[in-house]
């Protein structure tokens, strides 16, 4: 294996240690309120992570764990309280929601102001024109991961493969902004001959959310793979009969790789961590107001 592993675990930890050092000296604590509805196992399990950060940083947390029979209109009123609420600096909605309520409504209920993951369609529109935001956390802390690993992207073509609203849109969108100034190929199921686009690129950030959607043969020499994927496969020797895989072959990329990030370890932590970012940004615009 030729690749440098790039560790979100490592630039997580000195994120936030900066993090928690700011909080201190902030005159107000940074709130996030956390809304889980319905008990969804890989639901519970990242808004338990989310929030054990949140405390580690010294931020304020308030849980809010909702049955999954709640209505759209009960769940409307417990956001627009967090709305209201002046401890509460950033909202987070757990998705996916149960089927009955629609989440682009629950999403939109958010205040721009208090929408540190960066959904809102306010929030995407600044992101888009360039303007100040909270840019989506899962996007944000790839460009940093790219940054860590010491990558000039201007002038290098970047492959983004997935299109979604949470992921590859504004990947794609941020590695093209004059300051990243990437050239972006954005590839989703519709590409025809996935691998020539592949094979081309400087970095390859995968978000397909299946595993082996990446191999060592669809990349060149020296690339950087950034593997948002999180895939759970059956492994009857872990004790919870699973374990995680990312997007990317991780064995065949890493003999072709300069720089690869692991699964888990890489980018996961890295969402978390500039969640906590965003909801640290938001109280010192509070505090400054
Ligand atoms: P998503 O909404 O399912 O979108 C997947 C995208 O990948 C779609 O645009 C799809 O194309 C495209 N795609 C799927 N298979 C493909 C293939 N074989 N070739 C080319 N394109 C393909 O998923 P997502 O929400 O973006 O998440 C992607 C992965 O990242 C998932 O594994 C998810 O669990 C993970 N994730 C991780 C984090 C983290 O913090 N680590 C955060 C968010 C997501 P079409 O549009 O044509 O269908």
């Amino acid at each position: 294996m030729g690749a440098k592993i790039i560790s979100g675990k490592e630039l997580s930890a000195s994120l936030r240690a900066q993090i928690a050092e700011e909080t201190a000296k902030l005159p107000v604590r940074p709130g996030l309120g956390v809304v889980l509805v319905g008990d969804n196992p890989a639901s519970v399990s990242y808004v338990t992570a989310k929030e054990k950060a949140c405390r580690e940083t010294g931020m304020y947390s308030r849980e809010i764990r909702l049955p999954a029979e709640t209505t759209k209109e009960a769940l409307l009123g417990t956001i627009r309280e967090l709305n209201s609420d002046e401890a509460i600096h950033g909202i987070l909605v757990q998705l996916p929601l149960p089927k009955h309520i629609p989440e682009k409504e629950v999403i939109e209920a958010i205040s721009p102001d208090k929408d540190v993951d960066g959904f809102t369609a306010i929030n995407v529109g600044r992101m888009l024109i360039g303007e100040k935001c909270f840019l989506p956390c899962t996007p944000h802390g790839i460009l940093k991961l790219i940054e860590f690993a010491g990558m000039d992207l201007s002038g290098k073509h970047a492959v983004v493969i997935g299109r979604s609203n949470i992921v590859g849109k504004p990947v794609a969108v941020l590695l093209a902004r004059k300051e990243t100034n990437a050239t972006v190929t954005l590839c989703h199921t519709g590409t025809n001959d996935l691998k020539s686009y592949t094979r081309q690129a400087d970095v390859v950030v995968v978000a397909a959310g299946r595993p082996d959607t990446l191999t060592g043969d669809m990349i060149k020499e020296g690339a950087v793979v950034i593997d948002v994927g999180v895939n759970r496969i059956p492994d009857e020797t872990r004790p919870s009969g699973f374990r995680l895989v990312g997007d990317a072959d991780f064995e065949s990329c890493a003999q072709k790789a300069s720089a690869i990030t692991p699964v888990p370890g890489g980018v996961g932590p890295m969402t978390i961590t500039m969640l906590l970012w965003n909801t640290l940004e938001s109280a010192k615009r509070h505090a400054a107001r």
